[in-house]
């Protein structure tokens, strides 16, 4: 039984992404590979998340696993097949209706761009608006169609979270109208029927739980445009890198790490518990001016005197600059609820990252991400990316690595008592540098040890010994000499100079 489970655990493991293409190298990498303990491709060395593979419910998994036994239970749903807590995300849906076509024309800022991005209907793809400023994903859904238009102008309807996205639909009740404005791109006019309400949706991978829409589409705008999470756009691209990153699965699950003793398991599960007690938690979304009446403790009515007023009183603990009234703020409870940030300050003290989903762990007055709250408890193996929970390990080169873990990052053969040469921050074994990295002597054309004397100018380098860096007219050693150098040719004097340039 536990044979079995081992076997599935490995195989599920080094299957995830299997072969797919790697969007930073392309052709360069034959496909993703896992490599059997780093956790990077074996083939390019980027990460998973580098390649074109799709995480997501691995990572509503990993997150589901995150708030399994804390509070916020409710951001999770058991899959009703195995029990997996899994992350619901809270993707929603947002409808709009159209008015007129001047209404749809502010949102086709660039109309021959914005048409070519248009989707028949259900596809779930979304396209970016250049403007980045409104709602910006089209879909030609019918009225009636999934995501019925409420009648309600400008307020939409929101459908429940779950699988759902925010969708913000327009529907046009002059379609012709709208039809025109759309159809004057280069794609086909035909492909319009004129009967057809015209939807504008724009589908949000994730948004602030247990909020009214309004405020949730306040919140986005105030996000920088490419770190909006919205579907098919670079910002939910950075939403993906973001998770990948800031929660490392092996922070959390002593089942994706590599080989840990029973000691090291117990002394993960302590640290997770630990944290999960003590530091992590997920922003609230508020109005400054409401954020006294909820801790019970605010000044009565500041907020609401004069309505000229603009602040409220209270700044932002990132950037130090004053809370608007009106304006959705994030809070932290365990931060306190009289600490408010601007949703684009609400970041990482250590990388300034924006806090994916607004997942933070607190601690000692700070904001951290995942891996930076794990930075700061324990040292971190630069070999495989894991804590580490043994008591012994590795110092070298200012980092932190697993005893068996200080490889040559080419090979992987075990570095302890030998020679290595640190190649962009990465040690690499004295064969594997000779063999990929050396650079080679341009009088002898070998390669240079990493122990041996070398002299460089420029881009030329030569052996620091008299039968290579010599004179290349008269041989003559030219160690401690002056010397100049002509097309990679190491020349004694003027005399030699002539010779050399008269043959
Ligand atoms: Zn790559
Ligand atoms: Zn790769
Ligand atoms: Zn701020
Ligand atoms: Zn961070
Ligand atoms: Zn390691
Ligand atoms: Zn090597
Ligand atoms: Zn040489
Ligand atoms: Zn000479």
């Amino acid at each position: 039984m536990e044979i079995e489970k081992e076997v599935k655990k490995i195989t599920l493991g080094h299957e995830i992404g299997a072969g797919a293409a790697c969007l930073k190298c392309k052709d360069k990498c034959e496909g993703f590979e896992l490599h059997f303990w780093r956790k990077i491709c074996t083939n390019c060395k980027c990460g998973v998340e580098d390649h074109d593979v799709q995480l997501e419910s691995e990572e509503n998994k990993k997150v589901g696993k995150l708030f399994e036994d804390t509070k916020y239970t409710g951001l999770i749903a058991k899959l009703k097949r195995d029990g997996v807590p899994s992350y619901r995300g809270n993707q929603f849906t947002v409808s709009i209706p159209i008015t007129n076509v001047s209404t749809a024309s502010t949102f086709i800022p660039g109309s021959s761009q914005t048409a070519s991005t248009w989707m028949p209907s259900g596809s779930s793809s979304s396209a970016h608006a250049p403007s980045g400023h409104s709602p910006s994903s089209f879909d030609r859904s019918a009225a009636g169609g999934q995501h019925p238009a409420a009648p309600s102008l400008g307020a939409g309807s929101l459908s429940a979270a779950g699988s759902g996205q925010i969708r913000v639909s327009l529907v046009a009740p002059s379609p012709k109208g709208s039809v025109t404005a759309i159809s004057s791109g280069p794609t086909d006019p035909t492909a319009v029927p004129a009967r057809t309400d015209v939807v504008k949706s724009v589908t949000y991978e994730w948004a602030p739980p247990g909020i009214n829409q309004s405020l949730a589409l306040r919140y986005m705008e105030l996000l920088p445009p490419d770190q909006r999470p919205i579907a098919g756009t670079a910002g939910a691209d950075y939403r993906k890198k973001q998770m990948a990153k800031q929660l490392p699965d092996h922070d959390q699950d002593p089942e994706r790490c590599h080989e840990l003793s029973p000691g090291e398991v117990k002394q993960m599960q302590q640290y997770v518990r630990k944290y999960k007690d003590e530091a992590l938690g997920v922003g609230d979304i508020t109005l400054p001016e409401e954020i006294g009446q909820q801790a019970g403790n605010g000044t009565p009515g500041a907020g609401d005197k004069g309505d000229a007023v603009a602040t409220v009183g209270k700044s932002c603990q990132q950037c130090q600059l004053p809370m608007k009234k009106g304006e959705p703020a994030v809070f932290a409870e365990r931060a306190g609820f009289d600490k408010l940030w601007h949703p684009s300050c609400f970041v990482c003290s250590t990388c300034t990252e924006l806090l994916v989903d607004m997942i933070y762990f607190w601690k000692k007055g700070k904001l951290f991400c995942g891996r930076h709250y794990g930075d700061s408890e324990k040292p971190r193996c630069a070999g495989c990316d894991e804590l580490i929970f043994s008591n012994e390990y590795t110092q070298a080169e200012e980092q932190n690595w697993h005893l068996k873990h200080f490889c040559c990052f080419d090979c992987d053969c075990v570095l302890a008592g030998e020679t290595y040469v640190m190649e962009k921050e990465k040690p690499i074994c004295k064969p594997c540098y000779m063999k990929n990295h050396a650079v080679r002597c341009a009088a002898c054309q070998n390669p240079i040890e990493p122990e041996s004397q070398r002299v460089s100018y420029g881009e030329h380098h030569w052996h620091a010994e008299a039968q290579c860096f010599q004179c290349s007219c008269c041989s003559r050693s030219l160690t401690g000499q002056r010397f100049m150098v002509l097309q990679g040719m190491l020349i004694c004097s003027v005399e030699c100079k002539k010779k050399i340039s008269a043959s």
